[in-house]
């Protein structure tokens, strides 16, 4: 291979600029030319293609988001877009890519192998950390600090008040951050879309928890929680316990910021593996960690079923919060 081609894809997270460096400076040591492809799959269609070299990757490992920009493309969805896609990666002599991104990325990855032969890559880059077969995902840990940041910040002043408070943070259909930042922050409760709950049992907790003299609580609930949204579930623990709950959304500030020492980390390690594995002749394959270990995975199996939310985990949150 002389040509390969990297791209980010699907939702951004911190890490994907260190994880693009990583790529760009290792394939230009092992001697291939790496182009950036803007924008994602829109970017492919549309042969949105630039030469990279050492220098156009300074100064980015410390930075969120992704210089190459990131998008969501409903044109490649359909088998025209992603015939117009291979189409232009054929024009630029581009033999490979790597794909950083998440689930739907990888499956859009999947596709364009299948179709038309080309050999790709996947770095997992999501904060979710919902992508089965590996440990963790470049963003994951960095949006883990950001959600436990704000819960310290608002512990201070649920103490003072003696609140109780509910801090909704990112996971649509996991709960992966919101059981890792509230085992570390000291929550009460964690809220996960794919684990069930009882509203009595977490009123019951709280009241106990009072009569014990803790009188402020912190509850950390993912966004799809089965409750609803985090007004929703705070209104029934109203209802059921005359307690007023106060909400914090934390939003999108949990996709941004400098990535932290473990995700630079994480993705400089993806990103020359990555390379290495497409110049082995690897195709088809996300690679992931398990424990300190960099493994691959088929793109078939790593988008087959999303990673459950960690029991143990929020097992250990009830448990510690007695
Ligand atoms: P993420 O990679 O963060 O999970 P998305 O699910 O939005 O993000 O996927 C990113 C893009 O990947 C989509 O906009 C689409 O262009 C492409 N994609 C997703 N699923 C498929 C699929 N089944 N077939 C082809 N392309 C897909």
């Amino acid at each position: 291979m002389k040509k390969i081609g990297v791209y980010t894809s699907g939702g951004d997270s911190p890490g994907m600029n260190a994880a693009i460096r990583a790529v760009v400076r290792s394939g230009i040591a092992s001697g291939v030319e790496v182009i950036g492809i803007r924008g994602g799959y829109s970017g492919m269609i549309e042969g949105h293609f630039d030469s990279l070299n050492l220098r156009s990757v300074a100064n980015i490992i410390q930075r969120g988001g992704t210089f190459l920009k990131t998008g969501r493309s409903s044109e490649f969805l359909k088998t025209q877009g992603r015939s117009a896609a291979a189409e232009q990666l054929k024009k630029e002599s581009i033999e490979g890519l790597i794909c950083i991104g998440g689930d739907g990325s990888f499956r859009g990855a999947r596709a364009l192998f299948l179709e038309h032969q080309i050999a790709v890559v996947g770095i997992p880059g999501t904060i979710d950390n919902d992508l089965f077969g590996t440990d963790t995902t470049i963003g994951f840990d960095t949006a883990v600090n950001t959600a436990l940041d704000a819960i310290d910040k608002i512990r201070d002043t649920a103490a003072a008040h003696d609140r109780v408070f509910i801090i909704e943070v990112m996971g649509r259909n996991t709960g992966h951050i919101a059981a890792m930042a509230g085992l570390a922050g000291g929550a009460e409760e964690v809220f996960a879309p794919d684990v069930g709950f009882s509203i009595e049992k977490s009123v019951d907790r709280i009241k106990l928890a009072q009569s014990r003299g803790k009188m402020s609580s912190i509850l950390v609930a993912a966004e799809g929680h089965k409750a609803g949204r985090v007004y929703d579930l705070a209104e029934q623990i109203r209802r059921k316990s005359g307690l007023d709950p106060k909400v914090c959304i934390l939003g999108h500030q949990q996709r941004g910021g400098a990535p932290s020492a473990s995700d630079r980390v994480l993705a400089s390690r993806l990103g020359a593996a990555a390379v290495a594995a497409l110049l082995a002749g690897q195709k088809d394959i996300m690679l992931g960690t398990e424990g300190l270990k960099i493994i691959s995975v088929p793109f078939e199996i790593a988008t087959s079923k999303e990673k459950p939310t960690s029991k143990e985990l929020l097992n250990l949150v009830s448990v510690l919060a007695n």
